[in-house]
């Protein structure tokens, strides 16, 4: 689901006119040589994009303004896009994104920024056991994954230190789709998952997020390493995000390693219900301003409940969310 609502700031700041711009030639440059390229990571201004199979350094074209470009954009390329050491290419387009994954910095610092462009899937990374499971963060990073069109799904690791049934039982009602793994165990649940489609893993550190990602690209560090190499500029460092290709070029995983918190202040609560039509729908007679969270009076939701028209735990589970969007972050 894509709507209005995902706007860029950038973008819009980008196709306001500029004051003192001259005025425009019938030879404005149509970049008719302009190759495909997807962005799998960003540094320092520096761009690697993947063009066919071929790792390539670029930089924005002056055109692009301030437009922002991030991990996951599909871009337009030209100038040298062969890869070779020392080449650098210029993006001179960015493809209008399907969904944007964004981030406050902290739930009182209002300035949003997008982590990743065009993912379908948010796969919430999450340990069964040490450390323990902490459902006020699934909860957030379900709310971003709603927020931006993504679909959630929760990865529980580390099985064979606890049973998830608790955990599940949490989430159940919210139709959560999940998958279980442990050390060693055979991952075809979660490929066949990611299979098609480009998928962000957020976790926080020490639930085996690592892990699941040098298993499922076994070659992550050499290609991250050969990114470094395209760079030129040293080693790729741990904290940012990055795209891998899974094996067979079936899919892609987004990695964010510096990403230990979900700010949350960019969501509107208004929103948020969106993301459950059946809620949705038994809403209209809901007062104007009615954000549907428990205690507001004479909600849908509460009559749907005593009617017997809805599910008290999905709608309990819902507000638990609503509620989430405006806790502490992690
Ligand atoms: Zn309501």
């Amino acid at each position: 689901m894509t709507t209005g609502r995902w706007t860029d700031h950038d973008q819009e700041h980008y196709e306001r006119p500029r004051r003192h711009t001259r005025p425009r030639t019938k030879e404005r440059p149509t970049y008719d040589d302009a190759v495909d390229g997807t962005v799998v990571t960003v540094d320092r201004g520096r761009f690697t994009l993947v063009v066919g199979d071929v790792p390539v350094t670029a930089m924005k074209a002056r055109p692009l303004g301030r437009k922002g470009v991030v991990v996951g954009d599909r871009v337009r390329v030209v100038g040298d896009t062969s890869g070779a050491e020392g080449s650098l290419a210029r993006i001179v387009e960015v493809t209008e994104r399907t969904t944007v994954l964004r981030r406050t910095a902290d739930d009182d610092d209002p300035v949003e920024r997008v982590i990743v462009a065009n993912a379908s899937q948010l796969v919430v990374v999450t340990a069964l056991a040490d450390p323990e499971p902490r459902t006020g963060l699934i909860d957030r990073a379900l709310v971003a994954a709603y927020d931006a069109g993504m679909d959630p799904l929760l990865c529980l690791t580390k099985a064979d230190l606890a049973d998830p049934e608790t955990l599940l039982s949490t989430y159940r009602s919210l139709g959560v789709p999940w998958v279980v793994t442990q050390r060693g165990s055979d991952l075809t649940g979660l490929r066949d998952r990611l299979r098609g489609r480009t998928s962000v893993l957020v976790g926080h550190s020490g639930v085996g997020k690592s892990t699941l990602v040098n298993a499922l690209v076994p070659d992550a560090d050499r290609e991250i390493g050969h990114v470094n190499v395209v760079t030129g500029r040293g080693r790729h460092t741990s904290t940012s995000v990055f795209m891998l290709r899974l094996p067979g070029g079936d899919g892609w995983i987004v990695d964010t390693p510096g990403i230990r918190s979900f700010g949350l202040a960019h969501v509107e609560p208004g929103q948020l219900i969106g993301a459950f039509p059946d809620l949705d729908a038994l809403t209209g007679e809901c007062s104007r301003g009615c954000l549907h969270g428990s205690g507001e009076p004479e909600c849908g939701l509460d009559a749907a409940v005593a009617a017997g028209g809805a599910d008290p735990d999905r709608v309990e589970s819902f507000r638990r969310l609503l509620a989430a969007r405006s806790e502490t972050a992690w």
